[in-house]
């Protein structure tokens, strides 16, 4: 097995880098260096440049609009934005709705929401996670029954990313009580904008809005927004949560903590006023997560050698259950890092614009937010122990 990038790989990598080099605005670009809270409109400009250059979906084959990378490049390709500090593009559209409709929809379908999807127009948001189904999410309760050529849906989902900003939902909902719970289940693209849909705030623990309770009442979908065929839904769902759990891995903007938290080594000092970067338990404690990080890095090469080379595992469990660890140890360890500059709570501080100086030094003001934030990376997308379930299940057969 071959893990080195190839010649047409490294080329493909410089070139990445010169259009994100030429493309990405000043203002984000200095946004993101001042360690300021990303917005949604801020993903959503630079995916819409991307997209005039083609580059909106890059995962997609090109007869979809898509730019047709290998999974490779399109590694390389996300792993030079966050180097260059861009802001990140939400994956719902492109990374999970897109797919499941390019190849379980109809093709009026793909005509009406993939172009969209691609361009950076519609904001779409998950809708799985019900208050009494999460990690056993087949016994989901929201339902819709079959009225004429509409779904009437009532229920509630919780836990949802992005809804009170999204444009549209990719949902789960019952559509039969029959038989297995997973046999009836069915997949609903719902417009946020219909009546009877509201949403409650649920503000996590860094102080962000992000989450919501989302309540339908009556809310009638057409049935033409049905993908694939009605009761199949758990088969398009399990398609698409493959592809979210290989997406938190955050290789690269691990690695960009990392060189932060030595940098900031160097700034500030231990208890006994010398450098914190001299102080050798504390780099002990960096080198060890660096060699996991490195570690993880050759795991990913490995799994994309594996979809190269048509042998696809389940590498995408193992990559986000060691890519969480590491972000999580990271971000504990830029709070040890900045000392006592952790503690102050001053969110607004976070908010480009925000006119008061932050208490300490700038480096300091996003870290307790991100180590709070990261506290979620266990649970998200599939909780740890779920991940150790699908590993030991399909990649070590037991
Ligand atoms: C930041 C964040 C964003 C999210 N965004 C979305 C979103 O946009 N859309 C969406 O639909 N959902 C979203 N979720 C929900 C997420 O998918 C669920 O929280 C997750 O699947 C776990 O479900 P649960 O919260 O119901 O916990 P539970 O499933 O109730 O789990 C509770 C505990 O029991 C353990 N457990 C459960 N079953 C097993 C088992 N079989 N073996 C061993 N241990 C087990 C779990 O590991 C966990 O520790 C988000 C969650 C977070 C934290």
């Amino acid at each position: 097995m071959d893990l080195k990038y190839d010649e047409a790989e490294l080329a493909f990598r410089r070139k990445m880098r010169a259009f994100i080099k030429e493309n990405l605005p000043d203002e984000l670009k200095r946004k993101g260096e001042a360690g300021f809270k990303w917005k949604k409109e801020d993903g959503v400009k630079w995916h819409r440049i991307c997209a005039a250059h083609g580059l909106g979906a890059p995962n997609w084959p090109k007869e979809h609009g898509g730019a047709g990378f290998t999974a490779t490049e399109l590694y390389i390709f996300e792993e030079e934005q966050a180097l260059a500090g861009c802001p990140p593009i939400s994956p719902f559209a492109v990374k999970m709705v897109g797919p499941v409709i390019m190849h379980f929809g109809t093709a009026e379908q793909k005509e009406k929401w993939l172009p969209d999807a691609r361009n950076g127009i519609d904001y779409w948001c998950q809708g799985y996670s019900e208050p009494g189904a999460g990690s056993d999410l087949a016994t989901l309760q929201t339902r819709a029954v079959r009225d004429g050529d509409h779904y009437v849906v009532n229920g509630m989902k919780i836990w949802n990313s992005y809804g009170h900003e999204a444009d549209w939902m990719f949902a789960l909902v019952r559509t039969s009580v029959e038989g297995k719970p997973q046999e009836g289940i069915s997949v609903l693209l719902i417009d946020m904008k219909t009546k009877g849909i509201s949403h409650r705030p649920i503000i996590t623990i860094d102080g962000s809005h992000i989450l919501n309770e989302i309540r339908f009442e009556n809310v009638r979908v057409p049935v033409f927004n049905r993908i694939g065929e009605e009761n199949k839904g758990w088969t398009y769902a399990k398609y698409l949560l493959g592809n979210e759990r290989a997406l938190i891995a955050q290789i690269a903007a691990s690695t960009k903590l990392a060189d932060r938290i030595r940098e900031v080594s160097r700034l500030e000092k231990d208890g006994w006023g010398s450098r914190l970067a001299d102080d050798p338990a504390f780099r002990l404690r960096l080198a060890e997560i660096e060699v996991e990080l490195e570690a993880l890095r050759i795991t990913n090469e490995r799994v994309l050698y594996e979809a190269k080379s048509g042998t696809a595992g389940n590498g995408g469990a193992i990559l986000k259950s060691k890519g969480t660890f590491i972000s999580q140890a990271l971000s504990e360890l830029m709070i040890e890092a900045v000392h006592f500059y952790g503690t102050p709570w001053v969110l607004a501080a976070l908010d480009a614009g925000a006119n008061e100086p932050p208490v300490g030094p700038s480096y300091a003001k996003g870290a307790m937010p991100l180590y709070m934030r990261q506290r979620a990376n266990t649970i998200e997308g599939g909780t740890e122990e779920i991940q150790k379930n699908v590993i030991a299940k399909q990649v070590l057969g037991l």
